[in-house]
């Protein structure tokens, strides 16, 4: 079987060679952790932006959108934090001369006694059989009850490190648990040293009136910054929420895993306004409606998971990741926190403006308390590319590679195909296709044969391929072929809108998270 490994690079090819996401700048031979958008790529990205953003917007009549500019005001930043603490610890490996960010190598070092405990307990279970219980056995069994101290004793210096800012015990735990470098083998560190994230430029012509300002690292200031104009303007009562997609920007240390980290990335972003001590309740309202969302997809439920920062970021006094399975292990896709009033009581100090809400109901001012829900577009890419891809063999010993995409988010809907490319059949084909193509991404396809045209489909996750034969001319019927099952049935030209938008419908999506 091969490794996951292989299987993420495969995927990276496929998505190369069949439009959905090239290196940027590829014939200069690219430019590290930035990526562009192919034809495939831009339309699935298209249909996820538009799932989040209907989720939101649409299924909440309290919540709207915004689009602020990338560049803001310098003090912004200053207010935010992020000038004086949007940093990772870094550390460099003199031997390979690599850089890593401390945290996540710590990080791993968990996982690693993780994965020895779900071995152990995985080995157990097939010795055992059916009577096997795996609680009492992770409880009683010595080498795991080993290997959880040995986790939590990291953790609890890990958390204190974090939390104390202490950068000696960042290195003192990689030193004390032998973190040797991947690529060198050895045990060579540098001291850490906290390094910031924001990529700035100069705004303004002359040398003495330029401006330093920086490209925003996250997309919610640009939220924070206009909550009262939308809030007065659209006549928001508390609690309400402004949604927002766009890019966002980060001198990211360790660029690498294709665009799971990249330096230009996209964000969507929603911040909820809500009145003080009210916060946690809807912290985990939107955690709640959150995981939904996602589980909606269809991509599998087990591939989810909570997990709670050990660090809590400036602004935060809760916070969770939802995770998703990547090919290389779980990995944050979402975070949720609760920011408590710091961004606006921050704001409210720099610029010296009175930007309380005023609450009629309660008949009082105050700075309201804000949770946020922020989701990588990029990383909720890999993750549908990543579980959509698959490697089938077929009767015959025939293989095909198909991307299962949820239908509502296929780049194109369907493929119209005349079975050739004479008698009439290529204008019947683009009569249909002219019919279509108001309601859906269509392509046409008269080259090489059927099997051929159904493979290059499968491949970028059409869900229907239509064709048009001698017969069609006769009786007005078509042969429509699933994606995922291959089975192909004739059916009449009038009902292809109906067959179709049903499969490809993103409001059976949206009510799912509504109703479950
Ligand atoms: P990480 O710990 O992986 O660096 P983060 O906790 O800094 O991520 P947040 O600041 O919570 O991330 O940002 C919200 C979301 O934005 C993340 O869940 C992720 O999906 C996305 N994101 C953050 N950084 C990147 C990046 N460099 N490339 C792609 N997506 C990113």
């Amino acid at each position: 079987m091969a490794s996951q490994e292989d299987v993420f690079k495969k995927l990276i090819a496929h998505c190369k060679e069949y439009g959905f996401v090239f290196p940027s700048s590829e014939i200069y031979d690219g430019l590290s952790a930035v990526y562009d958008y192919g034809q495939n790529g831009v339309e699935l990205k298209n249909n996820i932006k538009k799932y989040w953003w209907d989720s939101m917007v649409l299924l909440h009549e309290n919540v709207v959108g915004i689009d602020a500019a990338i560049f803001m005001h310098p003090t912004t930043w200053k207010a935010s934090g992020h000038v004086d603490a949007f940093n990772d610890p870094l550390i460099d490996n003199k031997d390979s001369k690599k850089r890593y960010r401390a945290d996540v190598l710590i990080e791993d070092l968990m996982a690693k006694y993780d994965d020895k405990i779900n071995k152990e307990i995985e080995k157990a279970a097939k010795k055992f059989g059916d009577a096997f219980d795996a609680t009492l056995f992770a409880e009683t069994n010595p080498r795991i009850q080993e290997n959880k101290a040995k986790k939590e004793e990291i953790h609890t210096r890990f958390a204190k490190a974090l939390n104390d800012g202490d950068l000696n015990e960042l290195k003192q735990i990689i030193v004390d648990y032998d973190v040797v470098c991947p690529i060198s083998g050895t045990k060579n560190w540098t001291d850490v040293r906290q390094f910031n994230l924001m990529f700035s430029t100069e705004m303004g012509s002359t040398a003495d009136g330029a401006m330093k300002i920086y490209l925003r690292p996250e997309t919610a200031q640009g939220i924070f910054v206009n909550y009262l104009n939308v809030q007065k303007t659209g006549r928001m009562k508390i609690p309400f929420g402004i949604a927002q997609i766009g890019k966002a920007f980060r001198n990211e240390i360790v660029a690498r895993q294709f665009i799971f980290r990249m330096r230009e990335f996209e964000q969507m972003e929603m911040q909820f306004f809500v009145r003080p001590g009210e916060e946690m309740k809807w912290f985990e309202h939107w955690k709640q409606f959150r995981l939904r969302w996602h589980k909606a997809l269809g991509l599998g439920d087990h591939k989810y998971r909570f997990h709670d920062h050990d660090k809590l970021a400036h602004y935060a006094n809760a916070a969770t990741d939802i995770e998703f399975e990547l090919p290389f292990g779980f990995k944050e896709i979402e975070g949720i926190h609760s920011r408590t009033d710091f961004d606006l009581g921050s704001h409210e100090k720099y610029s010296g403006k009175n930007i309380k809400y005023f609450d009629p109901e309660l008949n009082q001012s105050y700075t309201p308390y804000v949770v946020e829900t922020s989701i990588g577009l990029d990383r909720t890419f890999l993750s549908i590319m990543a579980t959509a891809y698959c490697e089938e063999t077929l009767e015959g010993n025939d293989t095909r590679v198909v991307l299962k995409l949820p239908p509502a988010l296929a780049p194109i809907k369907v493929c119209i195909m005349p079975l050739v490319k004479k008698d009439g059949l290529p204008e019947k084909a683009r009569e249909i296709m002219d019919n279509l193509k108001f309601e859906f991404k269509c392509s046409y396809d008269e080259k090489d044969s059927i099997g051929k045209r159904y493979r290059r489909q499968d491949a970028i996750g059409t869900p229907f391929c239509i064709t048009i034969d001698h017969q069609t001319l006769e009786d007005n019927c078509v042969t429509i072929r699933h994606r995922d099952s291959m089975q192909q049935e004739r059916v009449a030209i009038d009902s292809l809108e109906t067959i179709v938008g049903k499969a490809v419908s993103m409001k059976k999506m949206l009510q799912s998270i509504v109703q479950d």
